[in-house]
């Protein structure tokens, strides 16, 4: 009998051990259905033994081992180990966060691969296979000169079997050999970007690509990409958006052909998912482009990591197990012993850190590549002075006028969507409020709702003041379907589209949108954050920016590095081809070294103005922070719960600062109320040792109506 060691997926901190009688060393990695209470669950094999806690007579039997996909590697196995320890929860969580949900369930999937190949062990087989085995060594022989389709084998025991011991393996019809479509010379930065990296081909090395806009990046890393390809690897390539990849998609198919690249994305239905996973685990697939989640794709050849827009917050999971992709990429391309590319035009403070003190090379493109492209003019607009009307000053207003008399695109970009962020009544003070969240209700015009951003909840916009009856309900200030309207009316010959995502939230709608702009479809451009966000419209040569200062005074010490990144992305826009560029920043703030260095395009001197503040005020990347939260009915609860957990954490906290539990920011969720405590180290090490014991003492901590997590490398207070 043997004990089968498993990771499901239960929110308790260990593994659970059943008993098996057929199991052995060679299921590591494969999934198990067992039984878990009344239920049947999906758990991951990770250990093979005899040991076991638990005496062997209380231990279950263990059901199924499927055999329906190739077993996870133990590099797969050390990346979710290292995932669990790193952001402090339970391993079987991790493993099942990674997993497709396709995988998670007790059922064996369906479909037969594309084609099979012979393993080593089944070539080592075939030359000591007695002449009994006649099925299996028939089928051996068939694949010995190289992969088959599988319609040639039928589904038989002997095949199974075959299978079962990894002597004949799933695959797909293989790549052609990769020869990259070459558009243009490569500018001598390029040249310099991708002989430096090509270089590091086989070995780790981290890489900073630091570029302006329009510099080429996507241009160096898919000249690696090809390499790394031709080489056998496997590549993978993280964006920060899902609205990013079709256009990604289509540049690679183009400047590839032929070559099998899967993307993976929240937005895949389950068994697209599941399919374009298990491409990627078979090796069959040589591209992986996807979001955050694709950073735990099986990728048995992985040759090169590439994160592009590495600054975006977007690349850190938000709940359940709460890691950072770009983190986690840089960690498997260390274990993988594979280079890793940063790519962005704003760093993220950190990765700026690491850059200058040498950890990651660093690569720079201070130019735009295509020949006469160059960076737009960045003019401030001062709102004190020229005093904008339904939010356009007449600076801006004239400039749209010019654009659009040039036959050229404009953009205006406003990050708050909705038509109003609150509608409020001016005879009482009422205002529009979520009952669940510390939060307005945004007016939502198009569809005629009242909605909170934070939670979902919606309701219809009253007729009149539900505290004082009156019927002169206002909306007060401005998001994106208000200046829509607002420049609809102002310029009537033009065609406004608004890009934010309510209009892009079907599938298929930014794709319509992308087209209709690239086309020449439309004039004004309207929208929010989504713009900054690498998109290449050759066509806009005026950037509008409305409303930035709210960010100069938020209490969030990460806003200005955000605003910064944000304006300077959507700056990045403008006059990408031919034609130049100029962007007007509306201020009351003109002399705010934000702007100032917005107008100068220098990334560098202010991240060193903003590193500066930093270290003074003792915040990342200066020091090392986790957060513990907890949620309840009642903030007196969710304070109670912090008190005692800060109560039991472990005495001995070597350079471990612990501070008192306060509100966050956002206080009330979703009807829950959320406070946190703060731990602050100059040192990771002793940090992670510290919220490992923590952690442990946390679950047993009794926690009745709380619930809590640890957050570490928080970037929400
Ligand atoms: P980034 O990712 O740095 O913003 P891209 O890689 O998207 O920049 O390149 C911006 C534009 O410049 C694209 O249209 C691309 O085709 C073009 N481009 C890139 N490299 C070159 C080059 N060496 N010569 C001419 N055009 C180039
Ligand atoms: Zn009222
Ligand atoms: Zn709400």
């Amino acid at each position: 009998m043997k004990v089968l060691r498993l990771a499901l997926d239960v929110p308790l901190p260990r593994l659970f051990d059943y008993r098996s009688d057929a199991a052995s060393q060679a299921d590591i990695g494969k999934r198990v259905v067992v039984p878990f209470g009344a239920r049947s669950l999906v758990g991951v094999i990770v250990d093979v033994g005899v040991d076991t806690d638990v005496p062997l007579e209380r231990l279950r039997p263990a059901g199924r081992i499927l055999d329906d996909m190739l077993p996870l590697t133990r590099d797969w196995l050390q990346l979710a180990q290292f995932a669990a320890q790193y952001y402090q929860r339970p391993l079987g969580e991790v493993i099942h966060t990674a997993l497709p949900p396709r995988l998670r369930r007790p059922r064996s999937l369906q479909g037969p691969p594309e084609a099979y190949a012979i393993s080593d062990a089944g070539r080592a087989a075939l030359a000591t296979l007695g002449t009994r085995a006649r099925a299996r060594r028939a089928i051996l022989e068939l694949l010995v000169d190289g992969p088959q389709s599988a319609s040639v084998f039928p589904p038989s025991a002997p095949l199974r079997a075959l299978i079962r011991e990894g002597m004949v393996v799933p695959e797909s019809s293989p790549d052609p050999v990769p020869t990259l479509v070459e558009d243009h010379p490569l500018t001598p930065d390029q040249v310099v970007a991708v002989a430096e990296i090509t270089a590091s081909l086989g070995r780790y090395q981290p890489f900073l690509l630091a570029g302006v806009t329009g510099s080429g990046k996507t241009e160096v890393y898919l000249r690696c990409v090809a390499q790394a390809l031709a080489r056998g690897g496997q590549a993978l390539l993280l964006v920060p958006e899902i609205n990013l990849t079709p256009q990604l998609q289509q540049a690679i198919a183009h400047r590839l052909p032929g070559v099998r690249m899967v993307t993976l994305t929240s937005a895949l239905a389950a068994n697209e998912r599941a399919e374009a996973w298990l491409a990627a685990q078979s090796g069959a697939a040589s591209i992986v482009l996807g979001t955050r989640l694709a950073v735990f794709a099986p990728l048995p050849r992985l040759a090169l990591v590439v994160v592009d827009e590495e600054h975006d917050l977007s690349f850190k999971q938000q709940e359940g197990v709460r890691y950072s992709a770009r983190d986690l990429a840089v960690y498997r391309a260390r274990a993988a012993g594979v280079p890793a590319v940063l790519c962005s035009a704003t760093p993220s403070l950190e990765t700026w850190a690491h850059a200058r003190a040498g950890r990651y090379q660093l690569l720079h493109l201070p130019q735009r590549a295509r020949p006469g492209s160059r960076l737009p003019t960045v003019r401030v607009v001062d709102t004190r002075t020229d005093v904008p009307v339904e939010g356009l000053t007449s600076t801006l207003a004239s400039a749209i006028d010019q654009c659009l008399a040039r036959g050229e695109q404009s953009l205006i970009f406003l990050n708050r969507r909705g038509y109003a962020p609150v509608l409020a009544c001016g005879a009482c003070g009422w205002a529009s409020g979520c009952t669940r969240c510390a939060a307005h209700l945004v007016l939502h015009t198009a569809d005629r709702r009242l909605r909170c951003h934070h939670c979902g909840y919606e309701t219809a916009i009253p007729r009149h003041c539900p505290t004082c009856g009156n019927v002169d309900l206002a909306p007060f200030g401005r998001g994106t379907q208000r200046l829509e309207q607002t420049l609809a009316a102002r310029f009537p010959t033009a065609r406004v589209v608004r890009i934010d995502s309510d209009s892009t939230r079907r599938k298929g709608q930014w794709e319509r949108i992308r087209e209709s702009i690239a086309s020449g479809a439309a004039d004004i451009l309207v929208g929010t954050q989504i713009l900054a966000k690498g998109h290449d419209f050759p066509g806009v040569t005026l950037v509008g920016v409305l409303n930035a200062d709210a960010a100069l005074v938020a209490a969030d010490y990460r806003a200005p590095e955000r605003l910064f990144a944000q304006l300077y992305q959507v700056a990045g826009r403008a006059g990408r081809a031919q034609a130049p560029g100029e962007v007007l920043v509306q201020t009351r703030f003109p002399e705010h070294p934000l702007y100032q260095a917005l107008i100068r395009h220098e990334f560098a001197s202010y991240a060193e103005t903003l590193l500066a503040e930093r270290r003074n005020a003792g915040f990342p990347p200066f020091v090392h922070e986790a957060v513990l939260r907890a949620e309840s009915d009642d903030m007196r609860r969710s304070l109670g719960f912090l008190g005692e957990a800060r109560a039991i954490a472990p005495e001995q906290r070597d350079g471990v600062a612990l501070y008192d539990p306060v509100p966050m920011t956002l206080a009330r969720l979703s009807g829950r109320e959320r406070a946190q405590v703060l731990a602050q180290s100059s040192s990771r090490r002793a940090l992670q040792s510290f919220l490992a014991d923590w952690s442990h003492a946390l679950y047993n901590l009794k926690a009745s109506k709380v619930r809590w997590h640890l957050d570490v490398d928080p970037i929400e207070f």
